[in-house]
């Protein structure tokens, strides 16, 4: 009898699924997992990787980034790829704001023609709907180009973002109709400016005051009535980046009521304070705003429970320099210099959590017994993959997906800086953070990605992957229906 030949075996392992941890061995032919068991004879496949003493994992799906500044797709998927990431998934928007004649059509098929020549990783992508774009032609159209998820903002009214909430009800209802679902940032956006122009026009205007004039409460106010809308539209919705430890109550009532409702979390506000603001002003200015301990213990307490669902970075690669002049991209607004008579509120949102998410996830969920590695899995790379329609080619370890999976090593000791980070982003607000354990070699597709700490891949070897929509939105796993 003849048998060919596989590719890669990776041996010795801890296989670790959501459903739990085995020692088993994984071989790869071609782009594919042939078969995952205890013992495969090393003579099946040319080529052993060994990975005894180390975790197997899927590799990390992460559904939510913005590679448009200083880090797009190429850098943006060169760093997530160092950090364990195997799966991207952006958002994409029309040049709508800035008053273009463009629709999120062709802002989609232009990402995939960059992406299709300079990503590292394979990816899907989500579109975002601004106020100014036609939600009747563009949702369906985008749907059956596989572009399945719709993310909305319910804040920056004054940067031309904002979704009415009649538009956004609207296009949650088409969203539903076509198998789609719907994403929202959710924060007042009426009240935040309204507060922002009151400490501008008292002069407080420093890193202190920043946090006063995003609160708690417009995060609270605005899931409600995002879920509200969901829940008459009858349509799926993913809360991106929940931050204050009272959506947790927000979340139950939604679920326990039946909305299919996914809620998203990310390492910053798993692990730093609104102290980041005060020490390092405009580098640490995300929305929402970084809060205080006890609602980072709530965001753990949530993804231990299953309320939370998945960890997505938020990243936005800025070089310093840009977060202090407010740029969407260099030097495009006013400029204002990084001194402290600079006003906060003319900085830029955003930052750069990628490569280190599963390494800060780890060390603070899995090292410090918040959460179980197989729920970390879960989280981290099944249910984006569930939600977004990827699974189970993506987020999973089984035979028949596509051969993408990260060699973790728990012992490997590491200090977090911006030094050893891959993206254009010259600084970290994880900067000195020790660590246990790091992606030590990352496959995609039955090809090396990343091995002894460097890219082995060319760029252009990407695929898109379009969302499925039948698969969509489905019960992730440790997914909570039921309040607490
Ligand atoms: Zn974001």
């Amino acid at each position: 009898m003849t048998s060919e030949k596989a590719d890669y075996i990776v041996a010795g392992g801890l296989v670790v699924r959501g459903s739990g941890i085995t020692r088993e061995d994984v071989l790869i032919s071609g782009e594919t997992i042939a078969e995952i068991g205890p013992d495969i004879a090393p003579d099946r496949a040319s080529r052993v990787v060994d990975a005894s003493g180390a975790y197997v994992l899927p590799g990390v799906v992460d559904a939510h980034n913005h590679p448009e500044n200083a880090d797009r797709i190429e850098t943006f998927s060169l760093s997530a790829a160092f950090g364990g990431i195997t799966t991207v998934v952006p958002f994409v928007r029309s040049r709508r704001a800035a008053g273009e004649d463009d629709t999120t059509i062709d802002a989609v098929n232009r990402f995939i023609e960059e992406a299709n020549e300079t990503s590292y990783l394979d990816y899907g992508a989500h579109a975002i709907l601004l106020a100014a774009d036609d939600v009747e032609e563009q949702v369906p159209g985008l749907i059956d180009m596989g572009v399945i998820s719709f993310k909305m903002f319910m804040t920056y009214p004054s940067r031309g973002m904002m979704m009415p909430d009649d538009r956004m009800l609207r296009a949650m209802e088409l969203a539903s109709r076509d198998g789609g679902i719907a994403m929202v940032h959710a924060e007042n956006g009426y009240c935040i400016d309204h507060l922002v122009d009151q400490f501008t026009a008292e002069g407080k205007t420093s890193a202190e005051y920043f946090a006063q004039s995003q609160p708690r409460l417009l995060e609270i106010e605005a899931i409600n009535r995002a879920a509200t809308y969901a829940t008459v539209a009858d349509c799926p919705l993913y809360i991106v980046h929940l931050s204050a430890r009272e959506v947790l109550d927000v979340l139950t009532r939604f679920k326990g009521d039946g909305l299919r409702l996914f809620g998203e979390t990310c390492p910053q506000y798993l692990d730093l304070t609104n102290q980041k603001m005060l020490d390092h002003g405009a580098l640490a200015k995300i929305g929402p705003p970084l809060r205080e301990r006890p609602d980072n213990e709530a965001m753990w307490r949530g993804l231990a429970s299953g309320l939370i669902d998945t960890i997505g970075s938020d990243f936005c690669g800025f070089r310093a320099d840009q977060k202090f002049t407010g740029g969407q991209s260099a030097g495009d607004e006013d400029s204002v210099d990084g001194s402290a008579d600079s006003s906060i509120f003319e900085a830029s949102f955003g930052g750069n959590w990628a490569e280190q998410m599963l390494c800060v996830a780890f060390e603070e969920g899995v090292n410090r017994g918040r959460v179980t590695l197989p729920r970390l899995v879960q989280v981290m790379c099944e249910n984006p993959a569930k939600i977004f329609g990827l699974y189970p080619q993506k987020g999973s370890l089984t035979a028949g997906s596509d051969a993408d999976l990260v060699i973790f090593d728990p012992s490997v000791s590491h200090t977090l800086s911006a030094e050893a980070q891959h993206c254009n982003a010259d600084f970290t607000m994880f900067e000195g953070k020790q660590v246990l354990g790091k992606p030590v070699f990352t496959m995609q597709r039955g090809q090396i990605v990343i091995q002894d700490g460097e890219m082995k891949r060319e760029r252009g070897q990407a695929k898109f992957y379009p969302g499925n929509r039948d698969e969509a939105a489905y019960a992730p796993s440790g997914h909570q229906l039921v309040g607490v």
